[in-house]
């Protein structure tokens, strides 16, 4: 699959583990606090400074029993920005899991 940019419909991140059942990837928008609330970024609104708390959540999506390097593009699960698609590419990084 070919893909170029990022556009206004899709984003392009790098999954994180892979497994026969799943894949993963940690979300570029929708981060968890201390206070278990989800924010839309890493940084307080208020004070500009990044919220040492702050973990992006990790979005699983079904991997078909394929391990291999390939880019994948699933209907974002994010809750914070659910309008989006997403390309997940799966590479020689993507820690696999049996
Ligand atoms: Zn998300």
């Amino acid at each position: 699959m070919e893909i170029s940019d990022e556009d206004d419909r899709n984003i392009i991140v790098e999954a994180k583990t892979i497994n026969p059942i799943h894949f993963t990837y940690d979300c570029p928008y929708c981060y968890r606090i201390r206070s278990g609330r989800l924010v839309d970024s890493p940084f307080c609104k208020r004070t500009k400074r990044l919220l040492s708390s702050a973990v992006p959540t990790r979005h699983f999506h079904g991997s078909g029993g394929d391990l291999s390097n390939r880019i994948e593009h699933r209907v974002s699960h994010c809750t914070v920005n659910d309008d989006k698609g997403v390309f997940i590419k799966i590479t020689n990084k993507t820690k696999r899991y049996k």
